[in-house]
């Protein structure tokens, strides 16, 4: 340590409010460049690097190939999936000495798809997973936490390519199975989370959790069946629907000729108070209502006629202009949208109140559902958020829900989003047109997945677990070091015997911080305490006795044991 280049600091720096950003700088292992960059000093590059270890391992046991790919990046692959434009203003953009536009890769779904495009083409090349630890880019609103969201940031990303469906599932099951190993490895404390794919796109997508009262996504869970998700991915019913006084019960209207959406819109016009026009398809099931100049905008959701509506029908019958997609934030949003079948029954059975009369609830939202061909109801749904006056808010989902399987109720806490596996599909692979020649001679469109860890993050993500009021607590795979050993014998017999033992100790297999400075006892123990390696070996005053003292950082215990016996009382 007398040489080690590391100034530990007192104070905690005036921007850090989380403790692992406290302990990180004051500890010396990261130093703030600008907001949400930051440099990486000696005890912090080898947690880093002993995180990146154990991502790696795990990834070549799944029979992931490592690359490494470029972090700046020409426009023309993120402008063929219109990422160019949806990542918004969180893209670093810059311009070359020619005027040519370029960026800052903040993830590589493209580059990975053309690249695989560029060099395989028969379906015998096939599956293949590849994965990089890289820097990535993001010009993040809010950068925060020191390295917790960084602007600039280690992530490994791996990217699998498979000829059908099956074989997508089983490389994001092995990717699932990948990060469960690197997390319990890490010893991390975290759940797996239904998610929403987000600026990815694709379908099934799961994040990985680590739990912290710091962290920014908010999840539930429910206790009884396990069930887990993102409240952004959650959609469950009303738990306590508060009927609007004086609104008179539901009623059913015959609305015959309603097949289409066209012929439901007309019905409505001719029958309800207010405009109407149809605008959206989810599926070939679910349409919105749109009425113009009203707020909320959307003011029904409906099943045109019967339950099984073809898509074809359904678009012939609505004109193309009007056509938007529900979404599922739009469910998300509101937990009143029921996905699928929406009828009297199907809201009663899930314990929504509903309510009628179209001239009484003008203005507010509306479900519409069909029990039967040319048979719709149309409701107010009067729950949560819903108020007397018509307006709707956001309906968050909170602790006491019930849950989605009906199995119990949820119970919300907080986490850090650590790892995301996605089941892209053919989102990427589409925009590049990455075929193999199939067996039977035909091209065959590849199916893709991505999957992110969050490596720097890591960093922070175990100190926020793993820290007290006096430092941080590494675990045994990550810590910078295995032991720090303490000199805190002036004596020139007890500083030999120190290195002696440091010798020794290393030899064993463990690498050992020595504390050689001509400080204090009382300082070098403090610094000790904050550094956090698992096991402190303090050579003091029973030196002269032939015992020294092992401190576990983790139980705060202290033992004395035999200089002699010292390497084996460590290992
Ligand atoms: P977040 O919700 O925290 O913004 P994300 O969903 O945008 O993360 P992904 O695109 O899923 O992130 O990237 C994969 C992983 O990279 C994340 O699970 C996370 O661990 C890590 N990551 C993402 N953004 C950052 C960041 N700004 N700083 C550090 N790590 C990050
Ligand atoms: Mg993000
Ligand atoms: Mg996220
Ligand atoms: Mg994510």
């Amino acid at each position: 340590m007398s040489t080690l280049f590391l100034r530990t600091l007192r104070d905690d720096p005036a921007d850090a409010e989380v403790p692992s950003h406290k302990l990180l700088v004051r500890a010396g292992y990261v130093r703030r460049v600008a907001p949400g960059v930051y440099s990486w000093l000696p005890l912090g590059l080898r947690v880093l690097k002993a995180i990146e270890k154990v991502v790696r391992e795990e990834m070549n046991a799944i029979g992931g190939q490592e690359i490494l790919l470029p972090a700046l990046l020409p426009r023309e692959p993120y402008e063929a999936t219109n990422r160019w434009t949806e990542y918004g203003d969180a893209l670093f953009r810059l311009k070359d000495r020619k005027g040519a536009d370029m960026l800052l890769g903040p993830t590589h779904e493209e580059l990975f798809a053309t690249l695989v495009k560029g060099e395989y083409s028969s379906y015998k090349d096939m599956p293949v997973i590849l994965y990089q630890i890289q820097t990535k880019y993001r010009d993040e609103e809010r950068p925060r936490a020191g390295i917790l969201r960084g602007r600039e940031f280690v992530m490994k990303d791996a990217y699998s390519f498979d000829l059908d469906d099956d074989g997508l599932k089983k490389a994001y099951n092995l990717h699932r199975e990948a990060y469960q190993k690197i997390f319990e490895r890490l010893q991390i404390k975290y759940v797996i989370v239904s998610a929403t794919s987000g600026a990815m796109g694709g379908s099934a997508s799961e994040e990985f959790l680590a739990e912290s009262e710091v962290g920014e996504d908010t999840f539930v869970r429910c206790l009884e069946s396990g069930y887990a998700a993102n409240v952004e991915a959650v959609v469950t019913h009303a738990p306590d629907p508060k009927p609007i006084d004086g609104l008179p019960e539901a009623v059913v209207h015959d609305t015959p000729g309603t097949e289409t959406i066209a012929s439901l819109v007309e019905w409505a016009n001719a029958n309800l108070d207010g405009e109407y026009t149809a605008a959206d398809t989810l599926k070939n099931v679910m349409v919105k209502l749109h009425a113009p100049g009203k707020d909320p905008e959307i003011v029904g959701v409906g099943v045109p006629g019967d339950r099984e509506v073809d898509l074809k029908r359904l678009e012939a019958s609505v004109s193309p202009a009007e056509v938007e997609l529900l979404t599922d934030a739009d469910f998300a949003a509101n937990p009143f949208l029921v996905k699928g079948y929406i009828g009297p029954k199907a809201l009663q059975a899930n314990g929504v109140r509903y309510l009628v009369d179209p001239r009484v609830v003008d203005g507010t939202s509306w479900i519409t559902g069909a029990d039967e061909p040319g048979r719709h109801t149309f409701g107010l749904v009067a729950g949560r958020d819903f108020t007397p006056d018509g307006t709707i808010e956001a309906a968050e989902v909170r602790d006491g829900d019930p849950s989605p399987d009906g199995a119990g109720k949820l119970v919300s806490a907080k986490g850090i989003e650590i790892g995301h596996i996605f089941q892209l599909g053919q989102k990427y692979t589409d925009a590049f047109e990455v075929d193999v020649l199939g067996e039977n001679g035909k091209p065959v469109r590849l199916t893709q997945g991505s999957y992110g860890v969050g490596v720097s993050r890591l960093v922070a993500v175990i100190a926020e677990q793993s820290h007290d009021d006096k430092g941080l607590r590494w675990p045994k795979t990550v810590a910078p070091f295995a032991v720090h050993l303490v000199i805190a014998n002036k004596d020139e017999a007890a500083i030999a015997g120190a290195e002696q033992l440091a010798a020794d100790l290393d030899a064993a297999g463990l690498e050992v911080l020595l504390d050689d400075r001509k400080a204090s006892p009382g300082v070098k123990f403090k610094d000790a305490e904050l550094l956090g390696m698992p096991t402190v070996v303090v050579v003091g005053r029973g030196y002269a006795n032939g015992t020294i003292e092992i401190r576990d950082r983790f139980t705060g215990e202290a033992t004395e044991v035999a200089v002699d016996g010292a390497v084996d009382a460590v290992v």
